[in-house]
């Protein structure tokens, strides 16, 4: 598969005045491939959703570089920008909080058309409807205000808001993560469903690895703006290698009981460092079980463990 999205060496670093730099995102690198599911997860503060935005420029980057189509995201000339902004669309986790409360649901999902000047004042009704109608709303909807639907459905109203100006890529910024759980597996199967339909790539951002399991091609760790290990999906609940995403697994409730026994749970000591003053060495040392002197010392090189795996972390180095 060709790749759609390459990540660089991607730095995102926040002057904080007083000489402080925080370091959101701290040399990243990945590649989103056509028509897959990458996972990004991490807990919060982790550099996930500025990764994100750092890739479609909400936020400039610090350092690296973003290729989307093979073209540097960052020289982008604004017309290139404008097809870019096109084909790159969010979701974002509270669909209430990006949806402004006065405009109708017809409004709020035409909005990208009407920027874009897409559509004649019919074809745009239509498109609504139709619109309305993939993600599993009706159009009697369409003049309503988004407090009257639920969470579920609101979120719905962000995928079509989202699919309204017919992208390629999706950054979903933890879609599901205000939803209830009964909820969530519909979002994800509306989500997988689109994908088929319309030949989407999705990057899926979450901050557990339960969100992300059943949507995932492959999925990438983040540890205080690092990435510490990439896998294909399976082979990482399977066969996780660094003790940060072996930690992630076990907070899983399993509910096969033979599984249950042999998965023991991992208790992560104390909270995410302060990005300020991350740790030298190993981001991860001030929390891992199995942290060694080398790991205050050295930063463990990012390396291919097995094809297709990837892993950050002194254990696994000759
Ligand atoms: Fe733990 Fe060391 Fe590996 Fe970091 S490099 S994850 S501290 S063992
Ligand atoms: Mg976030």
């Amino acid at each position: 598969p060709n790749k759609l999205v390459e990540i660089k060496n991607l730095k995102k670093h926040f002057d904080m005045g007083k000489g402080q730099i925080l370091k959101a995102v701290d040399d990243v690198s990945f590649d989103i491939y056509e028509g897959e599911t990458f996972g990004l997860v991490g807990e919060s503060g982790c550099g996930k959703s500025t990764t994100g935005r750092t890739m479609i420029r909400l936020y400039e980057a610090s350092g690296g570089e973003v290729l989307y189509q093979s073209k540097k995201v960052h020289s982008l000339k604004k017309k290139e920008m404008r097809r870019f902004n096109r084909s790159v669309q969010m979701i974002f986790q509270d669909p209430y909080a990006s949806l402004n409360p006065r405009m109708t649901v017809a409004d709020l999902i035409a909005e990208g058309l009407d920027i874009h000047g897409l559509l004649s004042q019919k074809d745009r009704i239509n498109k609504v409807y139709e619109l309305l109608e993939t993600v599993g709303l009706s159009r009697e909807h369409a003049n309503r205000y988004p407090h009257e639907f639920s969470g579920g459905q609101r979120q719905r109203i962000g995928i079509a808001r989202a699919l309204a100006v017919d992208p390629d890529f999706i950054i979903a910024d933890e879609p599901i993560s205000a939803l209830d759980v009964s909820v969530q597996a519909q979002v994800v199967n509306l989500l997988k469903r689109l994908q088929k339909e319309k030949n989407l790539t999705y990057l899926f951002i979450a901050h557990d690895l339960a969100m992300v399991k059943h949507i995932s091609d492959r999925i990438g760790v983040m540890y205080l703006g690092n990435l510490v290990e990439l896998s294909p999906s399976e082979e990482l609940y399977s066969e996780p290698l660094h003790p940060y995403t072996q930690a992630l697994l076990t907070a899983i409730p399993v509910p096969d009981p033979a599984t249950e026994q042999t998965r023991k749970r991992i208790i992560l000591e104390g909270e995410v460092p302060s990005p300020i003053h991350p740790p030298s060495g190993c981001v991860f040392r001030t929390r891992c079980p199995q942290a060694m002197d080398v790991c205050a010392k050295e930063k463990p090189v990012w390396q291919k463990a097995k094809e297709n795996h990837y892993v950050a972390c002194h254990l696994y180095e000759q």
